[in-house]
């Protein structure tokens, strides 16, 4: 006896996560990949188990994309596009308790890179459709179901690619909902759960210092690791002014209400720190972030090198990116070059409407008495290439989670794990929402 449960104790949500986390698909950026090739076959063969023509894309050798239609009874309603990203960041196994990429099953929880971002609606998107097509019903309105590449470097490769080779794959489709929004929160001991219905604007830049290579003996002022570590000291520490947007000022005003506070006299920082580990997302999406991410300079420990490198990941608020660009390059001054590596644009759409009334009421038949929020997510998803075809993205993968639970460090996080009893709640609210809208 192990004291693990069995294989068929298991929803098969956890079943089909854990055999996505099991296929490292992690992706390292600026081109690097493991590719979701094989995650992608798993999908689309269950898609096709289901019924459906599950079409493959490759933008490029194992980055490859999945889509499938679902046709609904009512054509005349627009489509719904569900999607999520098989691709995961990479994980330094001597940080986890477990093998990262080992699927385990311990406490209750599945444990992997992926468990929350986002190989669990990966599979919830399965089961719910499963529930439904399986038992003989459709969706009024049809379902685009997407499980895109290359995510976690902005999409160039899977939704990016898709939406401007492929947009007929979309046609009549205005809405979609995806990842990091519809999860639990706990506020005074009570459950409330954040809808992302909006998402801050990615901009990732390299700061390149050029300076004079010579020996490392030498008295050397044109140093360029010298120059670069001063200006990436500068943005790091750079705190950049709170401002809100629509959906932060109707968060914060939600926040205050069920807190019971005066919203003027307890500050923006403060509301959010009352929700404790979810502070974590809310407090990033009151302001714009510039954290350096990463390092490169040098050879050798007597060589003084001609140029230093640093990534900085910034994420502006909607519509800021411009004005951070040129804040930056004040900040850093004129001998650091910034090359924009990648950027996107920022959304924010209205927490009212159709569907956001569907998701409310949704969960309210299956966690009665539990607020929604709008949030605006401080990192990006795959919303924003769908945007360009005007479709508008919401944030919605369902989870009840315990109070205890520390939600917002498992995205990218260490030891990245999701409870059993989450992914099954998921799998009845997605199909239920999926169902009835
Ligand atoms: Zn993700």
């Amino acid at each position: 006896m192990t004291g693990l449960p069995s294989d068929e104790l298991l929803d098969d949500t956890a079943l089909i996560a854990r055999d996505l986390i099991r296929f490292d698909t992690s992706n390292f950026g600026e081109g690097r990949s493991n590719g979701e090739t094989d995650a992608a076959e798993y999908v689309a063969a269950h898609l096709t188990r289901l019924g459906l023509d599950a079409q493959m894309f490759e933008s490029e050798p194992g980055r490859v994309s999945v889509v499938a239609r679902v046709e609904g009874t009512d054509r005349s309603k627009p489509a719904l596009v569900v999607h999520g990203h098989t691709d995961v960041v990479p994980a330094q196994p001597d940080n986890w308790s477990v093998d990262p990429f080992g699927g385990e099953i311990r406490d209750g929880m599945l444990w992997g890179r992926g468990a929350v971002d986002m190989k669990n609606m990966d599979a919830m998107m399965l089961t719910a459709l499963g529930d439904i097509l399986e038992a003989g019903k459709r969706p009024a309105r049809d379902l685009v179901i997407a499980f895109f590449a290359d995510e976690e470097a902005g999409g160039v490769l899977g939704s990016h690619y898709l939406v401007e080779t492929h947009p007929e794959l979309f046609a009549g489709a205005t809405e979609a909902i995806s990842e990091v929004g519809g999860y639990s929160i706990t506020l005074n001991g009570s459950r409330a759960y954040l809808l992302q219905t909006g998402e801050k604007s990615l901009v990732w830049v390299k700061l390149v210092a050029r300076g004079t290579a010579a020996h490392g003996s030498h008295v050397m002022r044109d140093n360029a690791v010298t120059k670069l570590a001063e200006a990436v000291a500068k943005v790091g520490r750079r705190e950049w002014p709170i401002r809100l947007t629509d959906t932060t000022t109707e968060l914060l005003g939600e926040l205050a209400r069920i807190l019971d506070v005066d919203p003027l006299t307890v500050g923006p920082d403060e509301l959010a720190l009352a929700t404790g580990s979810a502070s974590r997302f809310i407090q990033a999406s009151l302001r714009t972030t510039t954290n350096p991410t990463a390092l490169t300079a040098g050879y050798k420990h007597n060589v003084i090198p001609d140029t230093a490198e640093a990534l900085i990941d910034i994420r502006s608020l909607p519509g800021e990116e411009d004005a951070v660009l040129a804040e930056l390059a004040e900040i850093v001054g004129p001998d650091i070059e910034i090359v924009v590596m990648h950027r996107d644009i920022g959304l924010e759409t209205e927490f009212a409407g159709p569907l956001v009334d569907a998701i409310t009421g949704t969960l309210k038949r299956h966690d009665p008495g539990a607020p929604v929020l709008p949030y605006l997510l401080s990192g990006g998803t795959d919303n924003k290439a769908l945007s360009t075809l005007g479709i508008k993205g919401y944030g919605f993968a369902p989870l009840k989670l315990p109070p205890e639970m520390d939600f917002a460090s498992m995205f990218h996080g260490v030891d990245e794990r999701v409870p059993l009893d989450a992914l099954v709640f998921g799998r009845r609210v997605l199909s239920d929402l999926l169902l009835n809208y």
